[in-house]
C-alpha cells in the first residue's frame, strides 16, 4: 500500500484511493515519455483545494488589473513598477494597520475596490503629478496611494450601491418574465373578494 502526501492537508493518503490531478509537462523522461506531474488529494480535501485555487486565481486577476490601472494613471512602464509597492497594496488587501505586524489574512479591502478608488482619485493624482516633482517612482506612487486611501470608503459605498441596484434590476426583470405562483393566487383571491362584495 503506497502512501503519498495530500496536497491540501499534508497528511498521508493511500495512493490507490486518492483523488489525482494530472498535469502534462514539456519535460521528457529518459524513456522518452512526457513527464506528468501528479497532485494527490483526500476526497474530503478536494473541494477546499479547488475553492482555494479559484480564490487565489481571482485575487491574482484583480491584482493584475489594479497594477495596470496604477501604471496607466501614473504613466509608468511595467519595468519601472517598484516591487516594494506590491507590499503596500497587500497591506490594504490584508487589512494590516500601518506600523503593526504584518498578517496574511485577506480581510481588508479587495483589490478591485482599491482599483475603483484609484479611478476616483485619478484626476487628483494627475494634478499632483503636474504640481510636484518626485525624486523616485516609489515616492510618487506612495503619494498617490495616500490620496487613494481617502477614497476607499467612497469606493466601497459606491460598490455596495451598484450591487444593490443590480440586485433590484435583476429581481424586477425576473418578475416581468415569470410572475410567480403567488401573484396569480393573490389575483384570484382579489377577484373573489370583488365578487363577494358585489353579492
Ligand atoms: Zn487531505
Amino acid at each position: 500500500m503506497a502512501l503519498v502526501k495530500c496536497k491540501w492537508c499534508e497528511e498521508k493518503v493511500e495512493k490507490e484511493s486518492a483523488f489525482v490531478i494530472e498535469k502534462q509537462t514539456k519535460e521528457k523522461l529518459k524513456s522518452g515519455k512526457q513527464k506528468v506531474l501528479r497532485t494527490y488529494l483526500h476526497d474530503k480535501c478536494v473541494d477546499a483545494y479547488f475553492d482555494d485555487k479559484a480564490f487565489k486565481e481571482r485575487e491574482q486577476k484583480q491584482l493584475d488589473s489594479l497594477r495596470d490601472t496604477i501604471m496607466e494613471i501614473h504613466g509608468i512602464r511595467p519595468e519601472d513598477f517598484p516591487r516594494h509597492f506590491y507590499q503596500l497594496l497587500q497591506d490594504i488587501r490584508n487589512g494590516n494597520m500601518i506600523g503593526r505586524q504584518r498578517k496574511n489574512y485577506k480581510s481588508g479591502t479587495e483589490y478591485r475596490i482599491i482599483e475603483k478608488a484609484y479611478l476616483l482619485a485619478e484626476s487628483d493624482i494627475k494634478w499632483q503629478k503636474l504640481k510636484k516633482s518626485f525624486d523616485t517612482t516609489l515616492g510618487e506612487l506612495k503619494y498617490g496611494l495616500a490620496i487613494v486611501r481617502d477614497k476607499l470608503k467612497m469606493a466601497r459605498d459606491r460598490d455596495r450601491a451598484e450591487k444593490q441596484a443590480r440586485k433590484i434590476a435583476k429581481a424586477g426583470l425576473q418578475k416581468e418574465i415569470a410572475p410567480d405562483a403567488n401573484n396569480f393566487k393573490k389575483k384570484d383571491k382579489e377577484d373573489l373578494d370583488i365578487t363577494d362584495f358585489l353579492d
